[in-house]
């Protein structure tokens, strides 16, 4: 099989590429190695700057008539204190809200979108397990499918395949480890109508938990300290319900619900980022080239900005079959100070706040930073631009190729 763009990985930022390149009239195919997007382990957040771009492509009206909630402000307990810690509707975007809405439905969105170009094609159950390669070129993936092994040839591969990233490892492209302090168990207790809507983060007595809103079940994360998930399973189950039950004491006894360990599991939080994002015939996007930590909840929304800024920058070259090694240079060059930003503000909380705040089993004062925020309403609106809009906020570019592009379709 050869394509113009061939992408590993249907995560946010391979599938959105997969969506803008079928669209410029490049010929383009997505490996997901799942056989669908009905993973727990995701982000929910889609970001005023994401809705932005769906407004561009002209989608937006359809998009939210799926299920969500709109979430206008960032809002946390922190000790015995609630506050308010962000302000989504000065942001001059459209929508001056974050979508919770899970990401499976996000990515279904994406792939119906996409399928409307003949040029498109997203395959599931295809593990990309190795790259092939000509004259010092990446050319194409041996990608193993439930059918056999296949081959595919393209003009350009890209690894969006997400922190653990074969395809980066197998190209050789070199990973700056940048330290996570921390580590994720993720757990669903249920929802009842009663309880508070949206995205609830609480903070107490060496405790962090957060609460994103499923409709009928909370999908709820408990911050460790890096490594220590022996010491938790040691203490017993009782004892981990006992604490989350004191945070958060509206949960009463669906606690219980928790009654195996197997039922919560651990995600290790990885933060990292590629030297070179690109080799000839290769680029890394998303968190490929920059594992983000879910401090903030901002990752999907790098790695969205990532394939829009890819696209602009690649469809042109890719249609014309001139794509050069400087094309691939300038993605990163247009994303690489986003980046270094968000990330340093990810470890810099994780390493002045969560890691102590974890390590502490006494009531939380509340930092200065945050007092701030509540005796100057106004301050609250950079967080909100930060999360929300993040730096060098990318617009679709990319003209929509017209229909006569079709006939390049190697699926017809
Ligand atoms: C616990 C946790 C919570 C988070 N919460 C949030 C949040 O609320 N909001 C937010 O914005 N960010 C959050 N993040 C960060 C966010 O999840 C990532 O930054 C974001 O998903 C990156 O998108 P991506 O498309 O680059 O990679 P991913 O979302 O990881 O997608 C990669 C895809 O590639 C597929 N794949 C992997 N290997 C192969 C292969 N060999 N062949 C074919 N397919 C393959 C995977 O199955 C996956 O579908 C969180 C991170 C963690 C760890």
């Amino acid at each position: 099989m050869r394509v113009q763009c061939a992408v590993a990985g249907g995560g946010p930022a391979g599938m959105m590429l997969g969506w803008l390149l079928a669209r410029a009239g490049v010929t383009v195919i997505v490996l997901e190695k799942h056989k669908d997007f009905l993973r727990d382990f995701r982000g929910d957040t889609i970001h005023p700057s994401t809705l932005e771009i769906l407004h561009e492509l002209g989608v937006l009206g359809e998009f939210l008539k799926l299920p969500h909630r709109e979430i206008r402000d960032i809002t946390g307990r922190v000790g015995r204190e609630t506050l308010t810690l962000g302000d989504f509707s000065h942001l001059p975007t459209r929508c001056a809200f974050i979508a919770l809405m899970p990401q499976w439905d996000f990515l279904n969105f994406v792939a119906s979108q996409a399928r409307a170009y003949s040029t498109f094609r997203v395959l599931m159950e295809a593990d990309v397990t190795g790259l092939r390669e000509s004259d010092g070129r990446v050319c194409g993936f041996v990608v193993a499918t439930s059918e056999g092994t296949i081959e595919i040839d393209a003009d350009l591969v890209v690894g969006a395949d997400g922190r653990h990233s074969s395809v980066r490892a197998k190209a050789g492209l070199v990973v700056e480890d940048l330290g996570a302090p921390i580590d994720v168990l993720w757990m669903r207790v249920s929802r009842k109508p009663t309880d508070p809507e949206g995205l609830i983060g609480n903070l107490d007595m060496g405790i962090v938990f957060v609460m994103i809103d499923r409709d009928d079940y909370w999908q709820c994360a408990f911050v460790i300290p890096k490594g220590r998930i022996d010491d938790v399973h040691a203490r017993g189950l009782p004892a981990f319900r006992e604490r989350i039950r004191s945070l958060v004491p509206f949960l009463g006894d669906r606690v219980e619900e928790l009654n195996d360990w197997d039922e919560i599991k651990l995600l290790t939080v990885v933060v990292d980022r590629l030297k070179t994002w690109h080799r000839p015939g290769l680029l890394c996007i998303g968190d490929a080239a920059h594992a983000m930590s879910p401090v903030g909840g901002v990752g999907i929304n790098l790695a969205i900005q990532d394939a829009v800024a890819a696209a602009n920058i690649l469809s042109a070259p890719l249609a014309a079959g001139c794509l050069s090694d400087g094309d691939l240079r300038r993605v990163q060059r247009r994303r690489e100070l986003p980046t270094r930003v968000i990330q340093r503000g990810q470890l810099a909380i994780q390493d002045r706040f969560l890691r102590r705040a974890l390590e502490s089993r006494a009531e939380v004062t509340v930092p200065i930073a945050m007092r701030f925020l509540q005796w100057f309403p106004v301050l609250r609106r950079i967080p909100a631009r930060l999360v929300g809009v993040g730096i060098r906020p990318e617009h679709v570019r990319v003209p929509k190729a017209d229909s006569s592009f079709s006939r390049r379709s190697p699926w017809r």
